[in-house]
């Protein structure tokens, strides 16, 4: 049996935590774990730099569940010396995992850009054109596979968000130099304009609002309209007022990545796909990321413990792991767990208009915004093709490893067109039945959940959670494609400040 005890370096870290309780007997194993054992409640719980996995299933289930009632103290343990205790056959594990641990490869690299979504290419992007050397790791085979290519691609005017909100801030900046990047790069993009309608004269005061809230965070060119005058401008249309926003527009936002991409690439970015960070650690105030090939990960879903291939060991991190952001950051061991927002998970689908010639619309026709999101609106592609969505449906989380896997359910569901009818006749009553076609599906990161008030984006630095070079970017919903530059912009200028 082998049983380390004495303050050893992962203890020394993990004692620092807050979420750790300082009076407990804690049982050091090997150099990357330990278990804490609380005399006081007989109940126990495992924390760890590595082997993590096991630590976090330990934290999350096994001790808390099957131990929750009576752990043994350490000198309890140490005097029944029995292996077939699971508490001593758990520190046998740590021991072996632990020595493995140490013999991962492990190398030092620059900038290291966590997702290959439109927010982490445009950061590698900004950090590469200001020199430094990136790599951009992407659990999937190929960029843009999460949340950027799950949206309606509009390119927002930034009304809809509180005044000096990051989301106002970013949409504002982002919308001015998405504009004239994709003129400057040949990205197809459209400034169609956008109607927000009330259908009915209690929508009146919101429309106002949003009118209020829009001069607000600078937004140019919004003009309130009769609903005459927007039935006019659109003769499908039905609405008794309408705010027109000239400044939104459509992007196809492959496109828009395929240039980033490049544009990275030439500036001695390298992404590196098929590759999924498991984890981290702290080591002298540094983080350690835990690097494994998506393909094995694959194979050891629902299995534990985890085990990193490899451990790089970045000057600057970039967390834009969209929907497992802040999954991801509760698997950097060391970091304090308490500024780790919670996060809620909200499927919106889409269906699309079938046997058309030509749209209905020629503006992006959005409703008065619901809970949770913008309203079943109307968008167009740049092809002419017509959307309608996205819904909002809360959804539970999903295992840690298929949430960095994108094993999401991103199916859409024929029977909740039932739903998408009405909402949509509300300002486009002739639309037939039978018209709609299901679409596709995306998953927006939310950070509030259901009935509670919207969050902002919430972009971590050191001053925040005290690691050195580490931006975690979580909840970065809409209007996260239309604020992609500006985030970048802003996180060159913190880093590299
Ligand atoms: C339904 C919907 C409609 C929207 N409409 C609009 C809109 O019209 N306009 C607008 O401005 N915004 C819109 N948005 C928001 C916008 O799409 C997102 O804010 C933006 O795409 C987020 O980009 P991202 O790079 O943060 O995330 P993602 O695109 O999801 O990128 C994250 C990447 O990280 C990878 N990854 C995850 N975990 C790991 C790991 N552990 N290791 C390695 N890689 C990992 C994922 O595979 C993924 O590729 C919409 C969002 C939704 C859901």
């Amino acid at each position: 049996m082998i049983v380390r005890t004495g303050i050893e370096r992962g203890v020394r870290e993990l004692q620092d935590e807050e979420f750790v309780p300082k009076n407990n007997v804690w049982c050091p194993v090997g150099l990357n774990s330990c278990l804490v054992l609380d005399n006081n409640s007989h109940s126990g719980f495992c924390a760890g730099i590595g082997p993590f996995d096991v630590c976090d299933r330990l934290q999350e289930s096994w001790v808390e569940e099957e131990y929750a009632k009576k752990v043994p103290t350490l000198g309890e343990l140490q005097e029944q010396r029995a292996l077939d205790s699971p508490l001593l056959l758990y520190y046998v594990l740590c021991v072996l995992l632990d020595d493995l641990f140490m013999k991962i490869p492990k190398e030092t690299v620059d900038c290291v850009v966590i997702g290959a979504g439109v927010v982490g290419i445009a950061a590698a992007r900004e950090l590469a054109m200001k020199g430094r050397e990136v790599l951009v790791i992407e659990s999937a085979s190929t960029f843009g596979t999460g949340i950027s290519s799950r949206n309606s691609e509009v390119i927002h005017a930034g009304i809809y968000y509180p005044p000096k909100s990051l989301k106002a801030i970013f949409c504002v900046k982002g919308r001015e130099l998405l504009y004239k990047y994709c003129s400057n790069h040949g990205v197809p993009h459209k400034q169609i304009g956008k109607l927000i309608v009330a259908t009915g004269s209690s929508e009146i005061p919101k429309l106002n609002d949003l009118l209020n809230r829009g001069i607000e965070n600078s937004v140019d060119g919004l003009k309130m309209m009769e609903g005459y005058e927007a039935m006019r401008m659109e003769p499908e249309l039905q609405c008794v007022k309408a705010l027109l926003s000239p400044a939104s527009g459509i992007v196809d936002s492959h496109s828009l990545m395929l240039s980033l991409v490049g544009e990275a690439e030439n500036h001695r970015t390298t992404f590196c796909y098929n590759t999924t960070i498991i984890g981290g650690h702290l080591e002298g105030n540094r983080l350690y990321l835990h690097i494994s090939e998506s393909e094995d990960l694959e194979k050891q879903i629902g299995r534990f413990p985890l085990h990193p291939e490899l451990i790089l060991i970045p000057k600057l991190v970039v967390n834009s792991a969209g929907l497992s952001a802040p999954s991801l950051a509760k698997r950097f061991n060391g970091l304090n767990r308490g500024v780790i927002p919670a996060s809620y998970y909200a499927r919106g689908c889409y269906f699309t208009l079938s046997n058309i010639r030509i749209p209905p619309f020629n503006h992006l026709i959005y409703p008065i915004p619901v809970d949770g999101g913008l309203g079943v609106h109307v968008t167009l592609d740049l092809d002419g093709h017509v959307r309608f969505g996205p819904d909002v449906e809360w959804i539970d989380d999903i295992d840690r490893i298929s949430n960095f896997l994108n094993k999401f359910d991103y199916s859409v569901s024929v029977k909740r067109v039932e739903k998408f009818y009405p909402e949509i006749r509300r300002y486009y009553p002739t639309l037939k039945d039978g018209s709609l076609e299901p679409g596709y599906a995306g998953i927006r990161p939310k950070l509030s959940g259901p009935r509670q008030s919207p969050v902002d984006f919430v972009i971590q630095d050191e001053d925040i959670h005290g690691v050195p070079g580490l931006i975690n970017l979580f909840g970065i919903e809409s209007p996260g494609l239309t604020s992609s530059m500006a985030i970048a912009e802003y996180i060159a200028t913190r880093f590299l400040s």
